[in-house]
């Protein structure tokens, strides 16, 4: 049963701590005045907001109308989740991934910033920006800035092999959720004793940990550190990607290896009970999150699928949404039988479902209230 019970909640307890300063963080400031008027550095002294930030509540309440819109229709088109893959270049080349295999070209700082106005304007609430490498962009620091001005949250995963090579310290205080992806897949376990670092600058720390089959047996260790270090741990199986060897560890083991930890370090792992149920299922994905690829073209119904659709510096995500075409992704996504476990399309419904609320929302408890 479609609900939005999770995020009416994550609505309601920021409209609770809304404070009069609101109207002045979220402004309406567009990507041209943006590049017309900000050319000042990064730096400390120009920030001034903490790092949770409360949305204008407009915005809260704009999502929670898209959301019952959704209860009420049974279905999924408006997403409260976008990936944004900001660039197709990395530092690493991870097996079970095929971004690296192919680099392009990065996009003009100015479609980005054209790009998250579409965005802001949409259902979405949480703008993750991906990659590749997302510290690899010469302008990461002027885009997190910009996102500081939309009423979104902003998640940011990375390799985390930059970070000493960059100040982190200082991006962090437009990060609200920093995702640094940390197993052997990635080659730097070493970043695991720099955890409480990263924990000391400020944003919701989540280690990414993508399971290849033969590292099972060594998830344990990894959430140790993170629950020692106060951060929390995103587990996800490798899936099987076009172009990638088979490193899907055995489901039923991996479920069931992820659920005792979550019993044992408690509010650390935040890979969602439904998630894990839906490995076994026949079909578990739905369109509650979206993603936009590196040349900023919208991937719909799914990345898995290769359907790429409008250019969402040219045109509205909520006019595609709304659309013909949209609608008919949307079926066919409901039909797919491929079940490759993408933990985004399989796991972001969780967030809005009434039947997963308690499970879902219990390791950000304490950073929510
Ligand atoms: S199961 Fe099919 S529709 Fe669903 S995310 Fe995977 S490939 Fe896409």
């Amino acid at each position: 049963m479609i609900a939005f019970s999770k995020l009416t909640i994550i609505v309601i307890a920021n409209y609770l701590r809304v404070s009069i300063n609101f109207s002045a963080r979220c402004n309406t400031q567009t990507a041209t005045t943006f590049l017309r008027h900000s050319t000042s550095p990064l730096t400390a002294s120009t920030i001034l907001e903490p790092r949770m930030r409360h949305l204008s509540p407009s915005k809260y309440i704009k999502t929670a109308k898209y959301a019952l819109r959704d209860y009420v229709a049974g279905d999924y088109r408006y997403p409260f989740y976008c990936s944004f893959k900001i660039i197709q270049r990395c530092d690493s080349s991870c097996e079970f991934c095929n971004v690296w295999l192919k680099p392009a070209p990065d996009m003009p700082t100015s479609k980005i910033l054209k790009i998250i106005d579409n965005v802001a304007d949409s259902s979405v609430l949480v703008l993750s920006l991906e990659g590749g490498e997302p510290l690899m962009r010469k302008d990461i620091g002027e885009i997190l800035q910009y996102i500081r001005t939309k009423p979104l949250y902003v998640l940011f995963t990375s390799s985390g092999k930059l970070f000493e090579k960059r100040p982190m310290k200082d991006y962090c205080r437009y990060i609200d959720f920093l995702h640094p992806s940390i197993d052997e897949g990635h080659d730097n376990l070493d970043l695991y004793e720099s955890l409480p670092e990263f924990v000391s600058w400020g944003s919701i720390v989540c280690v990414q940990i993508v399971v290849m089959k033969e590292y099972l047996p060594d998830l344990e260790q990894k959430i140790r550190k993170c629950y020692n270090a106060g951060a929390k741990a995103l587990v996800m199986p490798a899936c099987l990607l076009p172009g990638t060897p088979d490193f899907l560890p055995e489901v039923t083991a991996f479920r069931n290896e992820v659920m005792r930890l979550k019993r044992k370090y408690p509010r650390t792992i935040t890979t969602t009970d439904k998630y894990l149920r839906a490995l076994t299922w026949l079909h578990g994905c739905t369109s509650a999150s979206i993603i936009i690829d590196y040349d900023g073209r919208l991937f719909y119904p799914c990345r898995t699928l290769m359907g790429k659709t409008i250019d969402l510096s040219e045109q509205s995500l909520m006019g595609f949404l709304d659309s013909k075409e949209a609608d008919q992704c949307r079926e066919r996504m409901r039909k797919c039988e491929i079940n490759c476990h993408w933990y985004q399309y399989f796991a972001t419904d969780s967030y809005v479902s009434l039947g997963n609320t308690v499970s879902s929302l219990t390791p950000y408890l304490t950073d929510f209230f």
